[in-house]
């Protein structure tokens, strides 16, 4: 039998257990110690230019949530503030946000990378200032599944209006758009290093800041914020949001293997662009132009609605009783069957066809303007988001999935079109 493929699952260098082993033997099993530096050293030298003297520094935390917590925090958000995030993304770039009791404004996507529409940031800028008579504090775009944003665009609005931008760059590690890694344009960018993501450190973060200055207070900030004092005086309310020294150590091994993770999953986007380019009804998310160099953390495709589908009569017809993402401890059960912003048939009779064949397959994220939670907040959309939502689903592209699994998986597809 097959084993079941999963959407990106770790692959582990060979390297990880030499790095834990010296914590061990050194005896620094504690959120700090040679593995945590070590690794921060080897993230700066990975998205420094090479020729760069005085480059981004690189603070390890112990998640990517973190990091998009801190930096906003850096950003000065604070209770009452408003904050542009990209609508169309994973909940832990807008979630932190409403940690600060600040206010999530949601931004929609444009076609061709599914990321923040410019135009529309300008017009919700522009609006806010209007309405509030204060500017939003930061504007957060988001590398959807590794692709980069329109930066150039984004970060010429958020200059002329003198917003920072925080890129959560967690998805996308290695994508570069114009030569340069994402996650240096901005003044923060944030990493994510969870099970799933393009490397791993069990569960982990870093964020890139822009001088020695930012890195430090970022680095207080983590480590519950002490006062120099021979006893614990605290002036400000700090986080315990460093990375263990353990965790590091599984980092510094993932870092000697990034390059062949990026080579993987690039290849694997290519294999499915090829297989499934005649195919109708079915298409490939792909770079726009060579300027945006994504990662393809994972591979997404879209499904016309019209395409029908093996199943899809009873596609929804019984209850989920597990949340999607294997991360998830406990999860709400009792909800109903439907939402008013779903999948279409189709598509969830998709993911139930693979799902039976083996395949982990999932819809995209759903916009964080149709979700419940933040039905009060205000967001500026073009309807976007919202269709990819109807259509999108994510296929397997960790560096655990072989060429044979593609050409299995994209077997899998064509037999689950009902002819
Ligand atoms: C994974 C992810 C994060 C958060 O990272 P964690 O390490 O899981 O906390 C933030 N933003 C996006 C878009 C992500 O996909």
């Amino acid at each position: 039998m097959r084993n079941r493929i999963y959407l990106c699952l770790a692959k582990m260098s060979g390297n990880e257990m030499k790095f834990i082993q010296e914590a061990f033997d050194s005896n620094w099993v504690a959120p700090l110690g040679p593995n945590v530096n070590g690794f921060e050293d080897d993230l700066k030298s990975f998205v420094n230019p090479v020729d760069s003297r005085d480059g981004k520094e690189v603070v390890a935390l112990c998640s990517g949530t973190a990091a998009v917590h801190l930096a906003l925090l850096s950003c000065g958000v604070g209770p009452g503030d408003e904050v542009i995030v990209q609508s169309f993304t994973f909940c832990a770039s807008s979630h932190p946000v409403t940690y600060l009791g600040a206010t999530p404004i949601f931004i929609d996507s444009e076609k061709d990378t599914w990321n923040m529409d410019p135009d529309l940031l300008e017009e919700a800028v522009r609006d806010r200032i209007g309405k509030t008579g204060k500017k939003p504090k930061a504007i957060i775009p988001v590398a959807l599944y590794g692709m980069p944003y329109k930066i150039d665009r984004i970060m010429e609005v958020a200059d002329r209006y003198g917003i920072p931008v925080i890129e959560d760059a967690a998805e996308g590690f290695g994508s570069r758009y114009d030569g340069r890694v994402l996650g240096t344009f901005g003044r923060y960018g944030v990493l994510s290093f969870n099970g799933n993501k393009m490397i791993t450190t069990s569960g982990g973060g870093a964020l890139i800041c822009p001088d020695k200055a930012s890195k430090d207070k970022v680095m207080w900030l983590a480590t519950q914020a002490r006062e120099a004092y021979p006893y614990y005086q605290h002036e400000a309310i700090g986080y315990n949001y460093r990375l263990s020294n353990v965790c590091a150590g599984i980092g510094r091994g993932q870092m000697t293997a990034i390059g062949d993770h990026l080579a993987h999953h690039r290849h694997v986007q290519g294999m499915y662009e090829e297989l499934l380019a005649d195919v109708e009804g079915i298409s490939v998310h792909k770079a726009p132009d060579s300027r945006f160099d994504s990662n393809f953390w994972l591979c997404v495709m879209t499904i016309d609605e019209g395409l029908r589908i093996v199943g899809q009569e009873n596609a929804y017809a019984s209850k989920v009783t597990t949340a999607v993402g294997g991360a998830a401890g406990v999860v709400h059960v009792g909800g109903g069957v439907h939402t008013s912003c779903e999948p279409n048939p189709n598509v969830e009779a998709m993911r139930v066809f693979l799902d039976a064949a083996g395949i982990e397959a999932r819809p995209v994220w759903k916009p964080m303007h149709k979700q419940p939670v933040y039905k009060d907040s205000p967001a500026y959309v073009n309807g976007v988001s919202e269709s990819l939502f109807k259509v999108g689903m994510c296929l397997p592209a960790g560096p655990l999935v072989s060429d044979d699994d593609v050409r299995y998986i994209v077997s899998k597809i064509k037999e689950a079109i009902a002819h």
